[in-house]
């Protein structure tokens, strides 16, 4: 009989939530690996619950649910973010009965996503097993152990390891005589808008940030080509109406420009396709040069962010040297130069960083009124395993077994910044003036 896998992302628990072109990209990559194999995979998305706005990003469903204990102090709506859990227990039935589930997480302080799906699974399904994969499990292994309700917590990227796990439960994957072809957005019923990963991992090593954490420090990319393909087929052949915004999530899209960026967009703009795309995650400043900002323009992109966290060179450099001011300044030049408008160009400034006075965070938003971009206040949440992390712990501001739930960014800021809270909703109201109406 064949292997029955129900692979699930489950439900986004938070105070904020907002849908900029994301996908369970590691379970799309587990649905790929899995479909060299004689399997049959049934999947569940919590979060696929959208209202789509401008270019398809939107906001997701929300009900309002009971604040966990320790989040108490934080006087803001706790949400489930996601399809009801009817749906949901109406989409399990349908797919029983299946041998093993396998599970998604990505933020670490979701975990309650987690857990109130594994529940429900062993409300309905009984003790069929469950597997968990994805960031909060490979940064929170333990945690995901005692506290998720899975029977296995996968930790790190995918190869090798999903074979193994799988035979924990006695399954053994047999290969298909022929290779199927097999496209992984296949499992939406409708897709207007797919996330790309060109590449995974970065060349710095920012304090605050998880991505050599999650890529074992190593740079992979694939080929521009393989790139092109997959752009197209989204194009063409994907279900619906096929894929109109595509949104790169790469850690470092622009780095090793000529070989990786530069021939990928001149494939697309060969190819004349009438698509959007959109970089959500910030770029580096200083990769952008002018032959990568004419193609960028000439490629449709209409939501460029860039990142740029502190005006304050000294903490530029602390943190890991990955942009200065200038570098900044330069970028937002060349992309005005090719006709890039206030709209379309946004820049994360962080507040909330160790140390950082929240005068330094004005300084930066003057510094970005100055250059006419959009500002995007993002606030500083630590992530275990990296050096911010470990200079917290050090200096005793957190304890190494910080419950996740208190790493949630809304929560961070409110709990440990210090700031006067009333001073931090003024700027953000003064950032959400000067931004103008949100369009994305
Ligand atoms: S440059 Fe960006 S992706 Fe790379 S380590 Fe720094 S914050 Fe992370």
């Amino acid at each position: 009989m064949r292997l029955r896998i129900l692979l699930i992302n489950p439900w986004i628990y938070d105070f904020a939530a907002f849908n900029l072109w994301a996908k369970p990209l590691g379970l799309l990559r587990v649905a790929e690996y899995l479909s060299s194999f004689d399997v049959e995979l049934l999947f569940i998305d919590c979060t696929d619950s959208c209202t789509a706005g401008r270019f398809g990003a939107g906001k997701y469903r929300t009900e309002d649910i009971p604040k966990p204990d320790i989040l108490q102090a934080v006087p803001r709506r706790f949400k489930r973010y996601g399809i009801g859990t009817d749906e949901f227990a109406r989409q399990v039935r349908a797919a029983m009965p299946f041998d093993a589930v396998m599970m998604t997480s990505v933020m670490s302080y979701w975990y309650p996503g987690v857990q109130a799906a594994v529940e429900m699974i062993r409300e309905l399904a009984g003790d069929v097993p469950v597997i968990l994969g994805g960031i909060y499990a490979t940064l929170y292994p333990e945690h995901g152990i005692k506290a998720s309700g899975a029977d296995f917590v996968f930790r790190g990227p995918l190869a090798g390891g999903l074979n193994f796990a799988l035979a924990t439960f006695g399954f053994k994957l047999k290969r298909k005589r022929e290779e199927i072809p097999y496209y992984r957005l296949n499992l939406y019923s409708d897709c207007r808008f797919a996330p790309l990963l060109t590449s995974t991992g970065c060349p710095f090593r920012c304090a605050y940030c998880a991505s050599e954490l999650l890529s074992g420090g190593k740079c992979c990319r694939r080929t521009p080509d393989e790139v092109l393909k997959e752009v197209s087929e989204l194009y063409y052949q994907s279900v619906g109406q096929g894929v109109r915004d595509y949104a790169f999530y790469d850690d470092a899209l622009l780095y090793d420009a000529d070989n990786h960026i530069k021939p990928i967009l001149r494939g697309i703009a060969d190819a004349g396709l009438p698509v959007r795309f959109h970089t959500p995650n910030g770029l580096h400043a200083r990769f952008v040069d002018e032959e990568v900002a004419r193609l960028m323009q000439r490629t449709n992109f209409k939501t460029v962010r860039l990142s740029l966290e502190t005006t304050d060179g000294d903490r530029q450099e602390d943190t890991g040297a990955k942009v200065t001011n200038s570098d900044l300044e330069k970028a937002v030049a060349l992309f005005r130069r090719c006709g890039f408008t206030k709209n379309e160009i946004g820049v994360y400034l962080m507040y909330g960083l160790p140390g950082q006075e929240l005068s330094e965070v004005m300084e930066g938003i003057e510094f970005l009124k100055a250059l006419a971009v959009k500002i995007y206040l993002a606030e500083f949440s630590p992530v275990r395993g990296t050096r911010a992390w470990n200079e917290l712990v050090r200096d005793g501001t957190i304890d190494d077994a910080l419950d996740p739930l208190l790493t949630n960014n809304t929560v961070f800021a409110f709990l440990y910044s210090g700031y006067d809270l009333q001073a931090v909703q003024s700027l953000k109201l003064q950032v959400k003036a000067y931004n103008g109406p949100r369009l994305s």
